[in-house]
Formats: structure tokens, sequence, C-alpha cells
């Protein structure tokens, strides 16, 4: 078991993973747990997050700390997702590693995978073909952060561990129509077509492409769970084992939200990857399972947006 004091760096605590993993280690009763936003430290910055280091001395590191965004995001701008990851990655696992950490879990992301990779997706797809254009630059540099963990731990004997989570939702999503993920927008679309009493909300794309959904409490409650059981610098997926097509999405959320007008198409958006739905069987053989289904995890995020961003 993990010690309840030992000192544990979220990196990005402000973000939709960050924020849930400090939920959860809060109430797990972790309480050695230094924060700093943006304006204190600028994970971009080399001297000052190897200072950081120097300083805090952490024991365990869990990054969660990226430049992240939906479809658009990605395929507008593949210079900042390119290198802002890369820059931040590399400086936090470098640094990590000159601090002594015991222990890192990087987060990387389902779209590492090839486009057209098996379904569902095993470890063992990484590097296996082409990548989907609307987010090669993301993919690349999580790639690119998945080797270096690999690398410190085969040069060095470095516990640096990674996991690629699915598509992730919930409390502290960003809720930007033009940054956003699928679901995020989609509840703000229905919410605020309810509000207006529009007739439709616009859902980008064809509807067809299949997407997996996890409720970040799950990828929190994964988390741990890996730090305390996994030891390994191979990848782990984590997910929920089913998908769902972005038609069928629009329905569900669109009944969780009380939105009882159409859906239209917009076709001039990319549909993005055909399908993306994880393999979990190394997980679940190692003992853990989401909890959360679909419908309670949107409802509860549609209540947070209620709450925290439409008022
Ligand atoms: P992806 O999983 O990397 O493709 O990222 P997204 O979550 O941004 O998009 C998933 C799918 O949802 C894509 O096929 C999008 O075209 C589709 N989609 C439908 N409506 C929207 C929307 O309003 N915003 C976003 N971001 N995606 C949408």
């Amino acid at each position: 078991m993990m010690n309840k004091s030992e000192k544990i760096f979220v990196a990005g605590h402000r973000g939709l993973v960050g924020s849930a993993l400090i939920r959860r280690l809060e109430r797990e009763g972790f309480h050695n747990l230094p924060k700093r936003d943006r304006s204190q430290l600028d994970l971009a910055d080399e001297r000052a997050v190897q200072s950081f280091f120097g300083q805090e001395r952490p024991a365990v590191v869990i990054f969660a700390a990226a430049k992240v965004g939906g479809i658009k995001a990605n395929n507008d701008f593949p210079v900042e997702f390119l290198l802002d990851n890369l820059r931040i990655q590399n400086n936090i696992i470098h640094s990590a590693h000159g601090a002594g950490v015991r222990k890192l879990l990087f987060l990387g992301s389902s779209c590492i995978y090839p486009k057209f990779a098996p379904q569902p997706i095993p470890e063992s797809a990484l590097l296996s073909g082409p990548l989907e254009s609307t987010n090669e630059a993301y993919a690349i540099a999580k790639i690119a952060g998945i080797k270096l963990c690999q690398a410190y731990a085969r040069e060095y004997g470095a516990n640096f561990i990674s996991a690629m989570p699915t598509n992730l939702y919930g409390p502290n999503d960003n809720f930007d129509l033009e940054t956003s993920h699928v679901l995020a927008a989609l509840l703000r679309k229905a919410h605020e077509a309810k509000t207006s009493g529009a007739r439709e909300i616009v859902v980008w794309g064809s509807g067809k492409p299949r997407r997996e959904f996890l409720h970040v409490d799950d990828l929190a409650s994964a988390c741990l769970f890996l730090l305390e059981k996994y030891d390994s610098p191979e990848i782990i997926n984590v997910g929920c084992g089913e998908d769902i097509s972005i038609r069928e999405l629009a329905e569900l959320i669109c009944d969780v939200v009380g939105f009882t007008g159409e859906l239209a198409w917009d076709g001039t958006k990319p549909d993005g990857t055909p399908r993306k739905l994880l393999d979990i069987t190394k997980l679940r053989n190692l003992g853990w399972q989401p909890t959360i289904p679909l419908r309670d995890g949107i409802a509860q995020t549609y209540d947070w947006f209620f709450k925290n961003v439409a008022h």
C-alpha cells in the first residue's frame, strides 16, 4: 500500500484528469500533494521544472499535464500540440529522474494507435501502422513520452509506467465548442438548445464513428490501482470496454438533458478515426474494472456543467 504521507505531484492538477486525481487522492487520505498552477510553474520551462523538482522532491509523479483538445483543435494547431506536449513531458520526465522520483505514471491517449488498428485495440498495436491524420501531432508527442519513459526504465531502471486512457469526460472538462471533445460539446449544445427553445443541434461529421467514453473518476481509480500494482514499462490500456456511435451518443445526451429537438449533421467537419475501442483485457486481468455507467456519468457531468459553466 502507498503511504498516505508520500509526496505525490499531480502535474496538471486543474485539468479534467488532474482534478479528478486530486479529488480521489484526497478522499483516500493522501495529504502531501504539492500544487502549482500555471502562473507559479510553467511546465514548458525546463529550468523552472528542474528547480521545482529539486526543491519539492516528490516521491511519485502522475503526469496529467498536456495540451489537449478535440478533433478541430488538434487538426488546426498541430505545431502547438506537438511542441508544447514534447516540451512539457521532456521536462517533467527528465526532472523526475534527476530528482529520484520512485514512480512516475505517464498518461497517454488511445489516439497513439494506428487509424486502422484491430478493434478492440490491444496494447501490441502501438507503432504497427499509420496514424489518424487529425490528431497525428498529439499522438506523436504521446508516443515520444511513452518511449522516453521506457528509455529511463531500460537505461536507469526507473519505475516509469505509461497508461493509455480512452476518450474521457467528467467535471472540469473543457466545454468550449471550438476546442472541446465531442461529449462536452454535445452536452453544451443540447443544454443551450433546450434553454433557448431551438429546434435542432448541429453535430459534426456523419454520426457513424464509434468512440468509447470513460468517466474521469474511473480513470483516477485506475491510476491509483496502477500506482499500487503495476510496475512494468509496457503500456497498459484504460477503458470501459464498450463503445457507441456518435449518433447514439448525441441521442443519449439529448435524452439526459431533456432536449427533444432534432439532430442536424455538419458534413464539412471531419469524422476522424472510424472506431477507437480499447482492449482492456490486461487491466481487467490485474483486477480493475470501471464502475460508472455512461448514462449516469453523463447525468453527473451535466449537473456539474449546469452548476459551474452554464450559470
Ligand atoms: P476524437 O476522438 O479525437 O476524434 O475527438 P472528438 O471527441 O473531438 O470527436 C469525436 C467524434 O465526434 C468525431 O467524429 C467528431 O466529428 C464528432 N463530433 C460530433 N459533434 C462534435 C462536436 O460538436 N465537437 C467535437 N469535438 N466533435 C464532434
